[in-house]
């Protein structure tokens, strides 16, 4: 049986053995790379997601720093932190650990990350230049997808590209990028989300399907075209009596559409290793850029 899986991990090797390279040519420069990656709260998810990201940018001998503020911070002493950190020679790379607690305007304390320094892609300048087709830093995850289909040689021109999901750190960047004129991209788009009437009629149609929905197993066979590529970028948690209590499935149903696809990133181990990788690769070109 040929193999169908679009494995995130030699995508990333490959780019990390690229980077490991510009990270020693900034080392002669006397420059390490920087990440302040910003925690509010003590959000159980959120803390592991920041510690795996400091513990890949110490093994591929880059710095990061964890500030973390207590769950009733202030906005506006929020962003004097960020202030200061965009002003900190030594920092490179911002990132804000979403979600913020409630009382928080999340767009606020994005927009207060100096452009420059924005690893993550979400402030507006960023986005804007994104949607101009003349990207500085592109979201990591987008990122990541476009990367897994260089890698697998995936031809994306005058497909159509079909995308379940409009959020702003995912769903949109990836409409944004694959509808321009590049390489990975010149791609039909069309972007489903709850106010989309009969998902079936748009899913059934996708040369490449990208499902970012937050909702375990949601695309089944009947809703995908016979050979079609799955992008399945969700990670859900399903609680079951392992000893680590949980499992990780996609928002694609993997078992039902297995036979059907020609090709499908795994959750886990398709789009989720990419996204660490996509961020040392934007903090190392925020570092090049100083
Ligand atoms: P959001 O909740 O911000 O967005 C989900 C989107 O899916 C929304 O646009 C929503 O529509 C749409 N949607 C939800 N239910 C349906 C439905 N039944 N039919 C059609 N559309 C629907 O999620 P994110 O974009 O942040 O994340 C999506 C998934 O990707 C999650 O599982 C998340 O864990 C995963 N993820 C994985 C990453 C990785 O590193 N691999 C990184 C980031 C996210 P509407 O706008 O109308 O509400």
């Amino acid at each position: 049986m040929k193999d169908i899986n679009l494995f995130g991990k030699p995508v990333s090797d490959f780019i990390r053995i690229n980077l490991k390279s510009e990270i020693e040519a900034l080392h002669k420069k006397k420059i390490i790379p920087k990440l302040a990656a910003i925690l509010v709260g003590d959000d159980p998810a959120s803390t592991i997601y920041v510690n795996t990201k400091k513990r890949t940018f110490k093994k591929m001998k880059c710095e990061s720093e964890v500030y973390s503020f207590p769950s009733n911070i202030l906005q506006n002493d929020l962003i004097k932190h960020i202030d200061i950190l965009n002003k900190d020679n030594k920092v490179h790379g911002i990132l804000i650990q979403l979600p913020l607690p409630n009382h928080i305007d999340t767009n606020k304390v994005l927009e207060s990350v100096d452009p420059s320094k924005d690893v993550d892609g979400f402030h507006p300048e960023n986005l804007g230049y994104l949607f101009q087709g003349n990207p500085r830093f592109i979201p990591c995850t987008p990122l990541g997808c476009i990367e897994i289909l260089k890698f697998y040689k995936i031809k994306t021109k005058s497909k159509h590209i079909v995308i379940v999901g409009r959020s702003n750190i995912v769903g949109k960047p990836l409409m944004a990028l694959l509808c321009q004129k590049f390489e990975i991209g010149n791609a039909t788009v069309t972007i489903c989300h709850t106010g989309t009437k009969n998902l079936s009629y748009f899913t059934t149609q996708a040369d490449i399907l990208i499902a970012a929905i937050g909702s375990p197993g949601i695309i089944t066979a009947d809703m995908i075209k016979k050979n079609a590529i799955i992008i399945d970028i969700g990670i859900n948690r399903i609680n079951d009596e392992t000893e680590k209590g949980y499992h990780l499935v996609g928002d694609v149903d993997y078992n039902d559409v297995k036979e059907k696809v020609s090709a499908i990133t795994p959750v886990p181990g398709g789009v989720g290793p990419m996204t660490i990788t996509m961020l040392l690769y934007n903090t190392i070109q925020a570092a090049r850029n100083i």
